[in-house]
């Protein structure tokens, strides 16, 4: 057999630009995600048109990847262009894979979930609606912060929150992990855990913080894209109703809270929305209708 045939190459050639085209208006519509693809091309049960795809055509795939800006990324990496996804050794891959997360999130915001940051003051039911909407929507998600206060009864770590030490919490901020941190309600700090909000933005699902106004300040500042919805009372005195009914604070602690709510009312033109919490199921629809009439929006610029 001849070493080099060149109808079967070129036939071979075409499969290749054929499978790679496709693979690009898959990933361009948003049916593959170029990381799942990526890690898959790791198995070795993997598909051979995937494990054997060339490194720079995979990269190509990912819109806004050009030849140039391919082939500088591999050189900076050290990965030959002719390398099979299949056949990258681990340094190389995990190297890659830190760059296809970030191309991922650059060029592909539509492909993310929407960040959804909910803000109102204390008792108006933010944690009823936010639990309303994940019973509802599974592709949203409440993100689990960081506090140095003490668990409540019921409350359970990881679950609730994850409560650290005072010490730890600072470790948090110098190692630079948490997306936004503030001092709440004159005491306590809390903290948003960055990594895990942007795992599940990547897997496509719409984040929940519950936080207060400040972090959702220094939120809009570094995420482009947030959605910032204010929760507000019917009335400031059905809030004081909610607060003493809800009985988890005593007479000093409910004035902390109260002093704070009115500082939160007077920002809540900062958001991007106002949602009236009289009836939960109502005010839950309307913010999943937000945050999908978001998506829409930004999908349709592309
Ligand atoms: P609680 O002590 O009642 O659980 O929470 C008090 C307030 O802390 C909540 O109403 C919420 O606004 C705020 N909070 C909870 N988690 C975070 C967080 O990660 N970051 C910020 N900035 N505020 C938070």
């Amino acid at each position: 057999m001849s070493p080099f045939d060149p109808v079967s190459s070129s036939a071979e050639g075409v499969a290749m630009r054929q499978n790679r085209a496709e693979l690009k208006q898959s990933i361009a519509r948003g049916e593959k995600r170029i990381i799942e693809l990526f890690d898959d091309s790791e198995n070795e049960e993997a598909p051979p048109v995937l494990r054997g795809l060339r490194v720079d055509w995979f990269l190509q795939a990912i819109p806004g990847m050009g030849v140039t800006k391919v082939e500088r990324l591999l050189t900076e990496l050290g990965i030959r262009p002719t390398a099979r996804l299949g056949g990258l050794r681990i340094r190389q891959r995990t190297a890659l894979r830190v760059q296809v997360v970030r191309l991922f999130r650059h060029y592909l915001p539509h492909l993310r979930g929407t960040l959804l940051v909910l803000v109102g003051p204390t008792a108006v039911g933010k944690g009823t609606i936010v639990s309303w909407i994940t019973q509802n929507y599974p592709e949203f998600v409440l993100s689990v912060s960081a506090t140095t206060r003490k668990p409540r009864r019921g409350e359970r770590e990881g679950e609730h929150y994850y409560f650290v030490a005072e010490s730890e919490f600072d470790r948090l901020i110098t190692a630079g992990e948490l997306l936004e941190w503030a001092t709440v309600h004159e005491s306590h700090r809390y903290g948003t855990p960055q990594a895990p909000v942007e795992d599940l933005l990547d897997q496509g699902k719409n984040v929940i913080l519950e936080i207060d106004i400040q972090g959702a300040r220094s939120v809009a500042k570094r995420v482009h894209g947030a959605l910032r919805v204010f929760v507000a009372p019917p009335s400031f005195e059905e809030l004081e109703r909610r607060l003493a009914q809800r009985g988890t604070e005593d007479g000093t602690e409910r004035e902390v809270r109260l002093r704070t709510a009115v500082s939160e009312l007077a920002a809540q033109d900062e958001c991007d929305f106002v949602v009236i919490n009289s009836v939960v199921e109502h005010a839950g629809q309307s913010i999943v209708d937000l945050v999908f009439g978001s998506t829409h929006q930004t999908a349709s610029k592309e």
